[in-house]
This record gives C-alpha cells, sequence and structure tokens, in this order.
C-alpha cells in the first residue's frame, strides 16, 4: 500500500506544479483524471463555439484559500478575434484570470462566458478543447519535434505540421538539423532555446486552431531582437483568434484592442496603449521606466 501511497502523492505534487505554472499542459491532462479540483455538473454539455467567441469576465471574484481573495470584482470583455492584454506588478492575479479562463478552477463570484455560455455549465473538455495555450516555458514530450507539433491536432499529416513550423518561423531551424524533423527533442534529446521552445508551442497551437488563445509572455529578460521577434509571433499565434495575453513586457501589448492594468486582484486602469499614455498614471509609468531600462 505504502508502494502505492508514495507515488501518487508525488504525483499531486508535480500537478500542482504544472497547474500553478500553466506549463506542461499535456502531462498535466494525464494527471487530471488523478486529482480533479472542479467537475463538470451532471448532464453537462460541451460548449458551442464558432471560429471567433466573445469572451467575458463579469464581476468575477476568486481565492484559492477563503481567507485570500485573489480577484476582486473583475470584469471585461474580448471582442470576437481581438486581443486583451494584462498587465501589473507580480502577484497582481494576471496568471488566475488565465487560470481560471481554463478552468482550472471555478470562480467564486460572478461568471466567465465563452460565447454566451457560462463555462462553469459545460463540460470541461470542450472549455480546453476550445483554448490553445502558449505557455511561458513549454515543456516538451521526450519524442520528435515532429510529435511534439503534431500533439496540437492528433492525426495531422506531415504537410499541416511543417506548415504550421512555417508559420511559427522554426521550419528553417528544424531542417537545419541533421535529422530535421525526426529530431528527438526534450530533457534526452536536442536541448532547445527558450524562444524554440515557444515556437514549437506556437506550432502546435496553429495546428490545434483554437477560436480562443491564452498567450502567457515569458518573464526572462530578452534582448530586442528576440523582443521583436516574440512580437511577431504573438501576432501570428493571435490572428483572428479571441486572445487574452498576460504580458510581462509592454512592447508586446501596444496593439492590444483593451489593456488592462491590475493591481491586487483589481483593474485599475484601462484602455488602449495610447489611451493609457494620456491617462498620465500607473501603465504610464511603467512604460517610461521599462523604455529607460530598455535604452541600456
Ligand atoms: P506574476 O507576474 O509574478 O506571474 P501574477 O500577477 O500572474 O504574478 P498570480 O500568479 O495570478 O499573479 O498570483 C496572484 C496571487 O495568488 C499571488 O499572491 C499568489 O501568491 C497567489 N496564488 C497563486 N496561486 C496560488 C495557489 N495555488 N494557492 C494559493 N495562492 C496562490
Amino acid at each position: 500500500m505504502i508502494q502505492l501511497y508514495i507515488p501518487l502523492g508525488f504525483l499531486g505534487v508535480i500537478y500542482r506544479e504544472i497547474k500553478q505554472s500553466l506549463t506542461d499542459l499535456d502531462k498535466m491532462f494525464t494527471l487530471m483524471e488523478k486529482e480533479r479540483e472542479i467537475a463538470d455538473e451532471p448532464g453537462a454539455l460541451p460548449i458551442r463555439i464558432d471560429a471567433s467567441p466573445v469572451v467575458r469576465f463579469e464581476n468575477v471574484s476568486f481565492a484559492y484559500e477563503a481567507a485570500r481573495p485573489i480577484l476582486k470584482n473583475v470584469s471585461f470583455e474580448i471582442p470576437p478575434g481581438k486581443t486583451v492584454a494584462v498587465v501589473g506588478s507580480s502577484g497582481a492575479g494576471k496568471s488566475t484570470l488565465a487560470r481560471l479562463l481554463f478552468r482550472f478552477y471555478d470562480v467564486q463570484q460572478g461568471r466567465i462566458t465563452i460565447a454566451g455560455q457560462d463555462i462553469k455549465h459545460v463540460t470541461q473538455a470542450s472549455v480546453r478543447q476550445a483554448i490553445g495555450i502558449v505557455p511561458q516555458d513549454t515543456v516538451l514530450f521526450n519524442d520528435t519535434v515532429e510529435y511534439n507539433i503534431a500533439y496540437g491536432k492528433p492525426g495531422a499529416s506531415r504537410e499541416e505540421v511543417e506548415a504550421a513550423a512555417r508559420a511559427a518561423r522554426i521550419h528553417d531551424f528544424i531542417v537545419s538539423t541533421p535529422l530535421g524533423y525526426n529530431t528527438m527533442v526534450g530533457e534526452r534529446g536536442l536541448k532547445l532555446s527558450g524562444g524554440e521552445k515557444q515556437r514549437v508551442a506556437i506550432a502546435r497551437t496553429l495546428l490545434k486552431n483554437p477560436p480562443v488563445v491564452i498567450f502567457d509572455e515569458a518573464t526572462s529578460a530578452l534582448d530586442s531582437a528576440n523582443e521583436r521577434a516574440i512580437q511577431a509571433e504573438l501576432r501570428t499565434a493571435a490572428q483572428n483568434k479571441t486572445t487574452l495575453v498576460i504580458a510581462h513586457r509592454l512592447s508586446t501589448v501596444v496593439d492590444a484592442h483593451e489593456i488592462l492594468v491590475m493591481e491586487d486582484g483589481c483593474i485599475v486602469e484601462r484602455g488602449t496603449h495610447a489611451d493609457l499614455l494620456a491617462m498620465g498614471q500607473k501603465y504610464a509609468r511603467m512604460w517610461t521606466l521599462q523604455q529607460s531600462a530598455s535604452d541600456f
């Protein structure tokens, strides 16, 4: 019995780690069968969704632990095919928005709807099928690069995989390796840089072709060439998709339909980049700080 308990406990730890960082979703799906925190309502149906649904957070409040509210009455809308970006200090609750949209947790007050349907009342699996996540740090399978991309669409042909890799600008890199698409990657294979892994995640998402995309920007510092590359990739991944960007660099959000500035679980400023600069408050100060930091 002991032998059984230890691995299960260990899996629980891995599961929480993974859920926290939104990284290895695939591994998480398997583990989720072992430990479910939220369950479908009896008789829940799959969400019905078109190619560009509207996403709404309506007066959402949420706490991981009852005594410590994290999100407080948060409302915003991502219009069909548009991008809304969330910025703010560390711990403000940005990633929590992404976790709730992916239905890792159910909200305690308010509701989140996709195409007008409360995600609490439809099946989790259908919500997750509708959403593609480009995580901060993609964990790759110990398998070929082709497998890792094709995972976005089981049964995808080599042509489809290559088309997605080209769009994510990773194709040239792949074919420059001796075994091309058959190159093994992951812990026991070719180690890819953070940017290359993010491109694999984007190719996977493009193949999955979900109506909703969550882009969780990596926190690590980038040089300006890499920063421009990430911006271009974000645009590729977000094209015509209803997109939520969790941003750590303001340069990635300047084109967003709306930017939400979060502080301590509340939206304290919102608007376009130009609106927020004109307001001359927190966002404008963050912008000035980041601009002067990038001058060095
Ligand atoms: P960062 O920019 O550093 O990624 P963030 O704005 O994305 O921060 P969140 O990850 O949403 O912040 O976290 C918001 C708050 O919720 C933090 O204070 C964090 O400690 C807390 N929190 C996050 N996950 C959990 C959890 N599983 N259990 C308890 N508290 C948590």
